[in-house]
């Protein structure tokens, strides 16, 4: 302590006069004083501080979770109606969390995050988002399952695909991001999972408005 006070005051008194000359000695010493004291008591505050801290972090922490678990739904509803994105979930019992994505033609480009929920790996459960016209899910769909594992069960360069998310097992994440300039107000389009088998469970339709 006495050393490390030692230096900061030196320190300090070196910052202090490289910067202020004759002002900074008399500002060095006051300065370091304080500094030294508030540093010995705050380890002693420190432990009851920490422990009474504590029981009362959780307290509002209880509240602030609630809080914006009240909030979570309304942001989900709110970006439903507008914002350029949505997080669509996967598990482990082949489902996904939602049976529609609406897409605003006001947007640009739009983000797809799919979160795999489950622990499964993705060679047994594995899950992507896979957009494409509604006529091109099954062609799409064979296609994909010929091309295999390794290519997350996606015809490379599939012009039918207007936009995939990466094959994922569970606990990952993956985005996409793509232009809507290929997409039609109106139009029919449908959001599938291509992993083998899964499609006919995981689909949904794709509302560009
Ligand atoms: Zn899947």
């Amino acid at each position: 302590m006495k050393i490390r006070t030692a230096l900061l005051a030196t320190a300090c008194a070196f910052a202090l006069s490289a910067c202020g000359g004759d002002d900074a000695s008399p500002t060095a010493d006051p300065a370091a004083t304080p500094s030294t004291a508030p540093a010995e008591t705050s380890p002693a505050q420190t432990p009851p501080a920490t422990t009474d801290a504590a029981p009362g972090d959780m307290a509002p922490a209880d509240t602030a979770p609630a809080d914006s678990a009240d909030a979570a739904p309304q942001d989900a509803t709110a970006s439903a109606g507008g914002a350029c994105e949505v997080e669509i979930e996967g598990n482990d019992a082949m489902q996904f969390n939602t049976k529609s994505i609406t897409i605003p033609s006001s947007c640009d480009d739009f983000t797809i995050t799919l979160v795999h929920t489950g622990t499964m790996p993705v060679a047994a459960m594995g899950h992507n988002v896979v957009i494409t016209e509604s006529g091109d899910m099954q062609g799409v769909n064979a296609d994909g399952m010929a091309a295999g594992l390794e290519q997350g069960y996606v015809k490379p360069d599939d012009d039918r695909v207007i936009a995939k998310t990466e094959l994922i097992g569970g606990g990952e994440t993956s985005s996409v991001t793509f232009s809507t300039s290929n997409l039609e107000a109106g139009g029919d389009y449908k959001f599938f999972c291509s992993f083998p088998g899964h499609a006919a469970l995981m689909n949904g339709s794709v509302i560009v408005e």
